[in-house]
């Protein structure tokens, strides 16, 4: 028998009929999704594979067009190439996505979706690899052609001891978050002498976040913004030490780019005049939609791995869906600077399954795909995200 792709396939591989409700007969796998085969990163022309069979799902029957790469051997199905892949209740991924972003804790969103809350960890921890390879995907063709803003947005995770920056870069008349790093710091501000010596014992145990972190997040930040960008950058920040060595930095390998950097102190008013608004405004939606950074909250992070997880979340939801303006037309961000044509909803975000090998990650982020960002105090134990088969 032969197929779509000209491969004569063998009787065994084909012996199984589909039931009438079988669907994706038609689907071609655009790649293999095996990370180990030569066939997974470009060059589908040369790739050849059989469809083999149906995988009938337990739970509803239903029945899932199968195949088999020539080159790897690997099995996969057309569920392999869905963002809800192994899933066993595949509606719920949108739907945390939206209650997550729209201001509920993890218990609560477990509690609106009839779901464990460790169901939701996890489903948060899958949307925001997701959205971090979303946004990467749109970097990788981006082309910058406005001044951009940076600022570092001060939280915590585990206990007020351990905050941290998350730096975010957005574009100045589009909004559109461009990139997010993190930052460890060292606890400051007015503390209790009670409060000095538990610092002390902290450190002595854990060792102290390293000075310049805010410096290497910044420069890890600006470099891929510096990368993208059409022309010299005129970047915007307030006056923050750490920066202009940050900026040193990232221009340090890359000579032939250009920044003119403007500082705002940050003292002056956060009105729409202000040249850092894009920044002030994405601190504010964080703060407004996600629980964890609100202030005076028990929903704060307790570890700054979920925080990232939910940072992915967030980047999605203001670039692609939320519209600009509320009262006002349909535009989003990512339409403002020409990345998107129309205003997305979670279900268009996950319709396809991004593969991390297949995108480019620059540093921090294949940290943050991974969850490699540990939380000292909680010590060993702490999960990673293991690439399984073909992930
Ligand atoms: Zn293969």
């Amino acid at each position: 028998m032969t197929f779509g792709n000209g491969i004569r396939s063998s009787p065994s591989m084909t012996d199984r009929t589909p039931s009438p409700g079988a669907i994706y007969s038609t689907y071609s796998p655009p790649f293999c999704p095996n990370r180990d085969c030569s066939f997974h990163l470009g060059n589908s022309r040369q790739w050849h594979y059989v469809r083999d069979g149906f995988f009938t799902r337990p739970s509803d029957q239903r029945q899932f067009q199968r195949f088999l790469c020539r080159h790897c051997g690997r099995r996969f199905s057309t569920r392999t190439f869905s963002a809800t892949y192994w899933l066993r209740r595949r509606n719920l991924l949108a739907r945390v996505a939206q209650t997550l972003s729209n201001g509920a804790a993890l218990r609560q969103a477990g509690r609106i979706l009839e779901a464990p809350h460790s169901t939701i960890a996890r489903h948060q921890a899958r949307l925001g690899r997701h959205g971090l390879l979303f946004l990467a995907e749109a970097m990788e063709t981006a082309t910058i052609k406005e001044p951009v803003v940076v600022d570092g947005f001060e939280t915590f995770e585990y206990s007020q001891y351990f905050p941290f920056h998350i730096n975010l870069a957005a574009g100045q008349s589009s909004w559109f978050v461009y990139g997010y790093t993190d930052s460890p710091l060292r606890r400051k501000g007015r503390m209790t002498e009670k409060q000095k010596r538990e610092r002390v014992r902290l450190e002595r145990e854990l060792g102290r976040p390293d000075p310049r972190a805010v410096e290497t997040g910044m420069a890890d930040l600006i470099g891929p913004v510096l990368d993208r960008s059409h022309g010299p950058l005129e970047l915007h920040s307030d006056e923050h030490p750490a920066y202009p060595p940050a900026i040193r930095r990232a221009m340090a390998n890359r000579p032939d780019r250009q920044i003119d950097h403007c500082c705002t102190p940050s003292v002056e008013a956060r009105t729409h005049e202000n040249p850092l608004f894009a920044v002030n405004l994405a601190d504010m939606l964080i703060r407004h939609s996600h629980a964890n950074h609100r202030r005076e909250t028990i929903a704060f992070s307790k570890r700054r791995m979920g925080a990232l997880d939910r940072l992915g979340i967030f980047v999605v939801w203001r670039n692609w869906i939320k519209r600009r303006r509320e009262k006002k037309g349909t535009e989003t961000a990512a339409m403002d600077c020409g990345l998107a044509d129309r205003p997305l909803k979670w279900a268009d975000v996950l319709k396809r399954r991004l593969f991390p090998n297949r995108v480019a990650l620059p540093a921090p982020w294949p940290d943050y795909y991974r969850r490699r960002v540990l939380t000292p105090v909680l010590g060993e134990g702490q999960t990673e995200h293991q690439l399984k088969y073909a992930f």
